[in-house]
């Protein structure tokens, strides 16, 4: 079976290689981020296997099924970039990485948080240059802050328990909220109290059309003022005007990114010798009190090795005319 992988980098093709030795997969690998252009790269496939800035809009997947793919499987567990009700009209079932590693997601997580806490990112530079001075440096103790965790699937768990043992006060919200966490210390309550009552906010709820931009200019005037904000989902959760606004009055305290709105023409790629072109993404990177990693909080590789044998399975269940494990529906 040939197999389209876009947006492919080295450590893709290493564990996606690994995890089919034997197996009757034939895989093209493309460089390119899949759209309405780089479609008929797929000419011949079966399959394509697609990533978190790939899109499957529309135009996009009626070119794939016009050459012939019949099958969508994704190297992740967000499904935001593909139009489910036109791969159902096509008849193109969709298959993902429903958990690959919900520890890597959870400890990047602590990571901003500490990073922006202890100022580990200008502490790091400072003592290179030689400057030991603790100015500016002063954090606050974990242990006792309260944290709102908003959506507590399988990530926003792990870090709800995590905050739990920093000796944490943790708030979340969460439609379906888990019996077993409440009964564990975790405070369930409706996120406008939440986003009030939290010295930390982390998000880790889907993007879908009634979760986008749910951290706009009111749910910041909402929160404690100086407070932090963290994103590891995906980036169209905020209105990242709304809060530069909020970070020029200081309103919000401490920003903790992984993910941004407009990521899919930065990040990934090295433009170090490039001029970015996204004035709001430049003006995010002039905060002191803003830390931005270009979503690599998956990245270990426990989950690039999860990540890979499911995407192998899932291709080979299809291959062999098995139900399909993690299909997407509409
Ligand atoms: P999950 O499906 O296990 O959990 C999502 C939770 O959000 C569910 O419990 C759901 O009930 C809840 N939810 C739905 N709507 C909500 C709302 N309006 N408000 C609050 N909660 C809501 O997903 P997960 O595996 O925990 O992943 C969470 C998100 O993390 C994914 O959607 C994905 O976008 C993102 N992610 C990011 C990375 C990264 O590298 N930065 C990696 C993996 C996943």
């Amino acid at each position: 079976m040939r197999v389209a992988a876009f947006s492919i980098k080295p450590y893709d093709t290493s564990s996606l290689a690994a995890a089919s030795v034997g197996l009757p997969i034939e895989w093209a690998w493309f460089e390119p981020r899949l759209d309405r252009h780089t479609a008929r790269l797929a000419e011949g496939a079966v399959a394509i296997n697609c990533f978190v800035n790939d899109q499957l809009d529309a135009a996009t997947l009626a070119i794939l099924a016009e050459q012939g793919v019949k099958l969508v499987t994704l190297r992740c567990a967000g499904f935001n970039q593909v139009d489910l009700a036109v791969a159902a009209r096509l008849s193109l079932p969709v298959v993902r990485v429903p958990e690959y590693s919900p520890h890597a997601v959870a400890e990047h997580t602590i990571g901003l948080v500490l990073t922006l806490d202890r100022r580990l990112h200008k502490a790091y530079n400072r003592v290179r240059d030689g400057n030991f001075s603790l100015e500016g440096l002063l954090g606050f103790d974990l242990f006792g802050r309260t944290v709102g965790v908003v959506g507590t699937g399988r990530i926003g768990r792990r870090v709800a328990e995590i905050l739990l043992g920093f000796g944490c006060r943790v708030l979340a919200y969460d439609p379906t909220p888990e019996p077993d966490l409440a009964a564990r210390g975790v405070t369930f309550m409706p996120v406008d109290e939440l986003l009030a009552a939290s010295d930390i906010v982390t998000l880790h709820c889907p993007l879908k059309p009634n979760t986008r931009h749910m951290i706009d200019a009111p749910a910041l005037a909402r929160m404690k003022r100086g407070a932090m904000l963290i994103n590891t989902s995906r980036g169209g959760l905020i209105d990242t005007p709304a809060v530069i606004e909020a970070l020029k009055t200081g309103q919000l305290g401490h920003l903790g990114l992984d993910v941004y709105e407009e990521e899919a023409d930065l990040f990934f790629d090295d433009r170090s010798s490039s001029i970015i072109h996204d004035d709001v993404f430049s003006r995010l990177l002039t905060f002191p009190n803003v830390v931005i990693t270009a979503h690599q909080a998956f990245f270990t590789q426990n989950a690039l090795d999860a990540i890979a044998s499911q995407t192998v399975r899932n291709l080979i269940h299809f291959d062999r005319g098995e139900p399909l494990e993690a299909v997407v529906r509409a």
